[in-house]
């Protein structure tokens, strides 16, 4: 950590933090370079969505649930404003909350549609996250492949034209440069522990050969439902309001100290958060908030706000339940707060390396 960080004058990122850079007034390189986002259009999706029905299978769209907010209101759009035929599945990840449960309860029941559970034996998914995280300083990885996996299998198992997600641009920017998605990476972090075999290996990630290009081929041909991000299709109403409308239409309940976190679905976010301020000197919230105070959507008055209220929460005494499924000891904590930045950098797929620029040079002509 540096002694002495200088915060942008207009959002809260400090120039401690990889790839901030402030300029003569103070202001750091995201605002000076940031552009509103416009709405690929309503009809765009439209378009979408008839090509889809059109191929009159049993379901028209798959659509991952974790009983948070996005997700919650994809499905409401797909279901009850697009009249969707939806499949509905949600990964088990071991530490979902209650609410997030309930939610999921709730939403499949308002909107009649099919749900899948998908969860791997508790044993091996806790080791796995133990050992990545012990060696790696990192869990959201494994929970992420678990997720995009078990979303893959399912697409291609009930021929899903499409798959909706709910991404949604205040989680841009995670600054950290490590691939913590890559599946080599991960293999070869995994590989070190020698109570984990191969076969618990490949059990997690259903496809162990699958790449970026390959996923993308595979989509192309359909084997894989097409993607489609359709909250960056139209002009979303603010966060609160998505909570008004999921209360009335989906019978969704918001915990009163949701300022906490946007992923109140995760109870072990606010504990990756904690690790990330240790390793990085700040954790993920800090850019998120950033994006929606220059999206208008709060002041930097609120966002310190938030940011306080999360310090307080972030004592590790908060942390006994995480730290309890997976076996971790405060000297654990501390060993992991030291792991450097970008390890295992050298074990990410080249394939994926290369995808990853490709994708870039082809956004930037695009805008
Ligand atoms: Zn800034």
């Amino acid at each position: 950590m540096k002694s002495e960080r200088k915060t942008c004058n207009k959002c809260l990122l400090d120039d401690s933090i990889e790839g901030v850079i402030l300029d003569s007034n103070g202001v750091c390189n995201y605002c000076n370079e940031y552009k509103p986002i416009v709405a690929y259009g309503e009809s765009q999706l439209l378009k979408i969505l008839q090509k889809a029905r059109k191929k009159k299978r049993i379901y028209d769209a798959l659509v991952p649930l974790s009983g948070g907010k996005d997700s919650t209101y994809v499905l409401y759009l797909a279901v009850k404003k697009y009249n969707l035929r939806v499949l509905t599945y949600t990964y088990d990840n071991g530490f979902m909350s209650d609410y997030a449960k309930q939610n999921i309860k709730s939403s499949i029941a308002k909107c009649k549609i099919d749900h899948i559970w998908v969860k791997h034996n508790e044993e091996l998914i806790h080791n796995l996250y133990r050992t990545v995280l012990k060696l790696s300083g990192e869990i959201c990885g494994v929970c992420g492949i678990g997720i995009e996996r078990s979303m893959l299998k399912i697409s291609e198992s009930y021929k899903t034209p499409l798959i909706l997600l709910g991404h949604t641009a205040s989680e841009q920017n995670s600054f950290t440069s490590e691939n913590i998605y890559d599946q080599d990476r991960l293999k070869a972090i995994l590989k070190k522990d020698k109570n984990i075999s191969n076969t618990m290996i490949n059990r997690f990630l259903i496809y162990p050969k699958l790449n970026f290009i390959s996923s993308y081929l595979y989509t192309k041909m359909g084997r894989f439902g097409k993607k489609v991000n359709i909250l960056y299709y139209l002009d979303n109403p603010a966060d609160k309001e998505i909570g008004e409308i999921l209360k009335k239409e989906m019978d969704w309940i918001e915990p009163s100290e949701s300022d906490y976190t946007r992923h109140f679905d995760c109870i072990a976010e606010p504990f990756t958060n904690f690790i990330r301020e240790k390793r990085f000197g700040s954790s993920r919230r800090l850019p998120q908030l950033s994006n929606m105070i220059r999206s208008g959507e709060i002041t930097k008055e609120e966002a310190i706000k938030i940011i306080l209220n999360d310090r307080e929460m972030m004592q590790k005494g908060n942390f006994d339940n995480v730290m309890k499924k997976l076996n971790l000891t405060e000297n654990d904590i501390e060993e992991i707060g030291n792991i450097p930045k970008n390890v295992f950098g050298d074990e990410t797929s080249l394939s994926n390396l290369i995808f990853e620029k490709v994708r870039k040079v082809v956004k930037k002509n695009k805008h």
